[in-house]
């Protein structure tokens, strides 16, 4: 199993620092699996059809095609139809704008999650779900992992893949956790935006990050439990987010980024 750190789109509205949209790619016996999709092709075409001005200027959307996960991973030599599944952490439309370039991917969310946004909350993007997504949403399960709940996921793509219930951002928001040698690394999506938040709540974005709370009481506890795998586990847990560029591996080219 080979794992790519992919930086599927740029955001830049000052005075908030530059974010990207840090995915990861599965490679496994010719067949891929990504943790959230990024910014599309079909954003990049139509944004404001897609997207809309407002959202556009507020969270200062960049349209890179270059960055797009379909091309990276046309860079790398594979197919979109060779993308089996994808995992969202949540569906806001800089995680989910890249779902429609992958026909043939199963997409795996919470169940809590898939309820809204098919019932078409107005924070997301509903024409970014036109193209009938195949979704797989997960309801909540007995299992753990490090004291919190887990749901083991059966993607196409073999490999030891959790959601972990991170509710706040969203609803539905999760972490991923994925399985690589005898380590994990957990994809925290949005549940922080940068890393300063593990260690403080006295910077500008953690006013931001209430802000785009769906229930900033259950974010709070989320961001709780992430300071504590981060202080008690972190020989065993490797964290990053989605929006964070100072956790992209050393191995990620300055191109990407
Ligand atoms: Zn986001």
């Amino acid at each position: 199993m080979k794992i790519h750190h992919l930086n599927c789109g740029l955001l830049h509205a000052p005075p908030n620092p530059r974010a990207s949209c840090h995915c990861v790619l599965i490679e496994h016996a010719g067949r891929l699996a990504l943790i959230d999709s990024g910014i599309g092709l079909d954003d990049i075409a139509r944004p404001a059809e897609r997207i809309g001005r407002a959202v556009i200027d507020a969270a200062g959307f960049q349209f890179q095609e270059e960055l797009t996960a379909a091309r990276q991973i046309g860079r790398l030599g594979y197919r979109t139809t060779d993308v089996v599944d994808i995992v969202l952490t949540h569906g806001d439309p800089d995680h989910a704008g890249g779902l429609a370039d992958f026909p043939a991917a199963a997409i795996h969310l919470s169940a809590e999650e898939f309820a809204a946004v098919s019932a078409g909350r107005p924070r997301y993007s509903n024409s970014q779900f036109v193209h009938a997504p195949r979704w797989v949403s997960h309801p909540a399960s007995r299992d753990s992992w490090y004291g919190l709940q887990a749901r083991r996921l059966p993607l196409s793509v073999e490999a030891e893949v959790l959601l972990i219930p991170l509710f706040g951002h969203t609803v539905g928001h999760c972490g991923v956790a994925l399985r690589v040698g005898g380590r994990w690394l957990l994809h925290v999506g949005d549940a922080y935006y940068l890393r300063i938040e593990l260690s403080t709540d006295d910077h500008p974005v953690s006013a931001l990050a209430a802000a785009r709370a769906d229930d900033d009481q259950l974010r709070r506890g989320s961001l709780r439990e992430l300071r504590r795998l981060a202080k008690d586990h972190a020989d065993e847990i490797t964290m990053f987010g989605y929006h964070d560029f100072s956790e992209f591996p050393g191995e990620v080219s300055p191109a990407a980024l």
